[in-house]
């Protein structure tokens, strides 16, 4: 569900008319009054109203009443976004409480299978055998099909059990502290990758690497990559870190520091996943971003989703009026290529040009799209 500034309901999904029962003649227009319930005390949506203007964001459990009278708990997560000529808009998404907390347990369940299986002593050894491998995801500029940079993603390699995802290992390296030598390995490999194709005459290619935030919170981060920097000597300007949202939760002296000593070394700083998280308006202000990567969530149905197709128009426009660079991640197909180049975001990564490549792939990729 979308309102304006004004307070009226703008825009309603299909998924809303489902849950709901209401259909949009019946919604647009009104005002997200029309939800309110004697379950909550006034003061509850007051309070709702203050944070979302002065956080530009709150997440919740909410009653609402459906059409059919029945009274229902919902999540309930509302952001707030900037327009093109400065006009506010509130997105809010709900989803079936019962839903949620069967998410989150089956999240913590399967955290926790994976925390069982995968140990400290397994990435260790995993570290140790080198088993895990870095592969390089071309970014890709859509009004001439060159490329102009690559995203480094790590692969682990189990010499039984086949490929394991990022998504499973990265979560438990951060708990158990091991995304500290683990980052650091690709922070040195993905240097090496990004010199041996300056030698093949790729030169200004941008390099992005996922950094985790608990990598920002180590008090020597920021030296080591000083000290990277110094033994490779490239221009740091194409190097830019990749940080996901979590990094508005309060982030620490460290935190901070290291993002300030990131900065004077001259590198740029990238919001990975943007909107999926805390990526409200007012904390995007907040550090020193370069670039907005739009997440894949919102790509994937943008061509049928009319609430995602304006997400992403505004997240562009948005992105641009800060004067950030714009990247649209998880692009597969020609239509999505389509309604990027109308909105003006002409740099994008996604299958529809590459999957994530290893290093002597990606040489042949660019020899190829060189000729
Ligand atoms: P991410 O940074 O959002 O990376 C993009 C993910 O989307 C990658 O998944 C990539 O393979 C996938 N992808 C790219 N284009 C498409 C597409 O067109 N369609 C689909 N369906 N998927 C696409 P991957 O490699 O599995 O990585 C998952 C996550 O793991 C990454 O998400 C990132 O958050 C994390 N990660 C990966 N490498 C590192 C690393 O070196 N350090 C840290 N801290 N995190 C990493
Ligand atoms: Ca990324
Ligand atoms: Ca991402």
């Amino acid at each position: 569900m979308m309102i304006d500034e004004q307070g009226k309901i703008i825009s309603i999904n299909e998924a809303f008319t489902q849950i709901t029962g209401y259909s949009p003649y019946e919604i647009l227009g009104r005002s997200p009054k029309f939800f309110k319930v004697k379950k909550h005390y006034t003061s509850f949506y007051r309070n709702l109203v203050y944070e979302v203007l002065k956080y530009g964001y709150w997440h919740g459990h909410i009653w609402l009443c459906k059409k059919n009278g029945v009274q229902q708990q919902y999540c309930l997560v509302v952001t707030s976004i900037e327009g093109s000529s400065g006009q506010k808009y509130y997105i809010s998404t709900f989803q079936d409480s019962s839903h949620c907390s069967e998410q989150e347990n089956a999240d913590s369940n399967s955290t926790n299978r994976n925390n069982e299986k995968i140990t400290y002593f397994h990435l260790q050894k995993a570290m140790a055998e080198e088993q895990f491998e870095l592969h390089y995801q071309p970014l890709m500029h859509i009004t001439d099909g060159k490329i102009i940079g690559l995203e480094t993603l790590i692969r682990w390699n189990h010499p039984t059990k086949g490929s394991i995802s990022p998504n499973i290992f990265i979560p438990i390296a951060e708990k158990t502290g091991l995304i500290i030598p683990i980052g650091e390995r690709v922070l040195k490999q993905s240097f090496e990758a990004y010199q041996v194709l300056q030698t093949k005459g790729s030169k200004n290619l941008k390099l992005m690497i996922n950094v985790s935030v608990k990598q920002l919170e180590h008090k020597d981060f920021s030296q080591f990559v000083a000290n990277l920097v110094k033994e490779y000597a490239f221009d740091t300007k194409n190097i830019e870190f990749e940080i996901t949202e979590s990094i508005f939760l309060n982030p620490s002296k460290n935190v901070l520091r290291n993002i300030n000593q990131l900065r004077q070394l001259g590198i740029q700083l990238s919001l990975d996943d943007f909107g999926t998280g805390y990526s409200a308006f007012n904390y995007l202000k907040r550090l020193p971003f370069n670039t907005l990567k739009i997440d894949r969530e919102f790509i994937r149905d943008v061509k049928i989703n009319s609430t995602n197709s304006i997400l992403v128009e505004m997240m562009i426009t948005m992105g641009k009026n800060l004067g950030l660079n714009v990247i649209a991640e998880g692009v597969e197909t020609s239509e999505q290529i389509d309604f990027l180049r109308e909105n003006q975001c002409e740099v994008v990564q996604g299958y529809y040009y590459s999957k994530p490549l290893p290093i002597n792939d990606l040489i042949d990729f660019i020899d190829n799209i060189a000729v």
